[in-house]
């Protein structure tokens, strides 16, 4: 079964836009977080860009295309032990064209000044958006529905990172960042945050998938507060029901029981026989209300009460 970062991939795979203005901020974003450059012969540049996620590979290859610059080959390996994922490998051979599209994308230099050189990518809304997405295919992950919330970008360049984040401010979301040796964090913990963030980037079903999984969560934690309410209830009912017999068993030893009058015997035999029942179950099996059963108790306990008073 795929996991749920590699579902919320496929769907933004599928649902990406159309717009050239997007497809070129998506890409860049992309290109930034799995590709790296290579020198061929003159200097001309090269690239390659590797996967795990065949929809990521084939998102990458139809935005590579859509720039109508370069013409990328693809290789993929296949895994040779279970549960190893196939690897996808696109390249494009070192040529002249590769220069000026790596230019455009802002992908030479990267490792300084990324906002600067993706500002023109970036000035519009709607490649803001394709540029996350690009990123979230390129370096994301998000826990499972049932897990705790938690959806991270995970970069390789400092100044890459700090353009996510400063992206995802301006849209107000809140974000973390952290440095782990040449990689870097970004992550949200709010998982009304996750579902938007999704539901924004192209994924509205994984992000409806994550409200019935938060919807559930709550039910659930309802259901369990009811029953440790009621758990609660019933212990009260067992320790009045301990104390009430401890005093019938000494007004019963000590003979005086019977001299408390029918009513009072009734109500001890009653509680006698249902050592477990509540008050209200009590009152049904003498026929009177609850309150009435509540009274007679105490009166037992207080008969009981003078006893051991009487003993000391
Ligand atoms: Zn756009």
């Amino acid at each position: 079964m795929p996991s749920f970062a590699t579902e919320v991939k496929n769907e933004l795979a599928r649902s990406a836009g159309k717009k050239k203005c997007c497809q070129n901020a998506e890409l860049a974003a992309l290109l930034r977080m799995g590709a790296s450059m290579l020198i061929g012969a003159r200097m001309n540049l090269g690239l390659n860009f590797t996967t795990e996620n065949a929809a990521v590979a084939r998102r990458a290859l139809q935005l590579l295309k859509a720039t109508g610059q370069v013409q990328p080959e693809v290789t993929v390996s296949r895994a040779k032990r279970l549960k190893k994922n196939n690897r996808y490998l696109l390249r494009i051979a070192p040529s002249p064209p590769v220069r000026p599209l790596m230019e455009e994308l802002g992908m030479l230099g990267a490792d300084e000044g990324t906002v600067g050189r993706d500002r023109a990518l970036l000035r519009k809304q709607c490649c803001r958006r394709a540029y996350l997405r690009g990123a979230f295919l390129g370096g994301g992950t998000v826990n499972r529905p049932d897990a705790e919330a938690n959806l991270e970008f995970i970069a390789g360049s400092y100044a890459f990172a700090h353009t996510i984040v400063h992206v995802l401010k301006n849209m107000d979301f809140p974000v973390g960042f952290t440095d782990r040796k040449n990689s870097y964090q970004i992550y949200i913990k709010d998982g009304e945050e996750i579902m938007d963030l999704l539901a924004m980037l192209g994924a509205p079903k994984a992000a409806e998938e994550l409200a019935v999984a938060r919807n559930l969560r709550e039910v659930r934690n309802q259901v369990n507060r009811l029953v440790n309410c009621e758990t609660a209830n019933l212990q009260r009912t067992v320790n009045a029901s301990v104390e009430q017999l401890a005093a019938i068993k000494k007004l019963s030893e000590a003979g005086v029981l019977e001299g408390l009058g029918p009513k009072l015997m009734a109500a001890a035999q009653a509680r006698q026989a249902h050592p477990d029942f509540s008050l209200a179950e009590l009152g049904e099996v003498l026929g009177i209300s609850r309150g009435a059963v509540s009274g007679r108790l105490k009166k037992l306990l207080a008969q009981a009460a003078v006893l051991a008073a009487e003993e000391k």
